[in-house]
């Protein structure tokens, strides 16, 4: 996994190559509700619309879906839990995790994802 993006603060280098987790409601994107698209901090690849964001109150942003083929899926068992790991399909930058509570109307997923792995681009 490679830094593509040389602006990227250590606290995104941290989530994005270490896999660490931004402090819940401390993200920028939290509330955000303008149309556009979510993109990969680190190298720009579309991976989310904002279509698809939702407000799980969790406190990271959540989404019910990915854009096809933008995120990859890994097994995580550390915190002695099975979780799935979401990443970039493109860089391989860690953007948060996908858990089987989403909103049941739509796909059930909920994509629980690091502002700080996420830049956004408006419509
Ligand atoms: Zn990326």
């Amino acid at each position: 996994m490679k830094q593509i993006n040389p602006n990227l603060s250590n606290e995104q280098k941290a989530i994005l190559f270490n896999k660490a987790t931004e402090a819940p409601f401390s993200g920028k994107f939290l509330s955000v509700n303008d149309a556009g698209e979510y993109i990969c901090a680190n190298c720009g690849s579309v991976l989310f619309d904002s279509n698809d964001k939702f407000d799980s109150g969790c406190g990271w942003p959540s989404f019910d879906r990915a854009l096809k083929d933008r995120v990859a899926y890994h097994e995580d068992t550390t915190h002695n839990t099975i979780r799935t790991e979401v990443s970039c399909a493109e860089c391989g930058g860690h953007l948060g995790h996908v858990f089987p509570d989403g909103p049941k109307e739509t796909t059930g997923q909920r994509y629980c994802i690091n502002s700080l792995s996420l830049d956004f681009k408006k419509h």
